[in-house]
């Protein structure tokens, strides 16, 4: 039988990280996702700029690294954090997967919103992701969902994200 400090399970060369998250439709917010402000007139609400993609995938790699989530790293009591661009916890993220010796090798999201239509946004919003998390555009995916008109998505109430991370350890 293989010693424990050989097997691949104690220390792996992958690790998968998932993230999801939700904020409520509003009006007088700018609809802010993966950093890309989305003419609509309504946006999210939230103590940050409530980017609930930006935020799903912030907690995909903090979970890919068993680091908690996202309210235990930047608490939505904290003051400081209110009103914040959500690029800052995904960069401290991204810090924390590098100081650790990790790499993205592939992201991918879906945005579930039954309006705007966020096809015309899907690449750019990819591109942007890409240059915050310094991975290539071939690395990332986002999909576009709605929420076929029921439940909180489909009357417009929230728009959901999700996030899978893969990590590589490259050190
Ligand atoms: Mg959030």
């Amino acid at each position: 039988m293989a010693q424990v400090e050989d097997s691949p399970l104690t220390t792996p060369n992958m690790r998968v990280g998932l993230g999801h998250d939700r904020h409520r439709l509003v009006t007088g917010k700018p609809l802010i996702l993966g950093g890309v402000t989305i003419p609509f007139d309504r946006g999210l609400h939230g103590h940050s700029d409530a980017d609930v993609l930006m935020h799903a995938v912030t907690d995909a790699l903090l979970g890919a690294l068993a680091l908690g989530d996202i309210g235990e790293w930047f608490p939505n009591s904290d003051p400081q954090w209110a009103g914040a661009d959500s690029a800052v916890f995904l960069k401290a993220a991204i810090e924390e997967v590098r100081r650790r010796g990790w790499e993205i090798a592939n992201l991918d999201a879906t945005i579930h919103a039954e309006r705007p239509k966020l096809s015309p946004y899907k690449s750019a919003i990819a591109d942007n992701l890409a240059n915050l998390l310094g991975i290539t555009r071939e690395q990332i995916n986002v999909k576009a969902k709605t929420g076929e008109t029921v439940g909180p998505i489909g009357r417009e109430e929230a728009v959901d994200a999700d996030a899978v991370v893969l990590l590589i350890r490259v050190r």
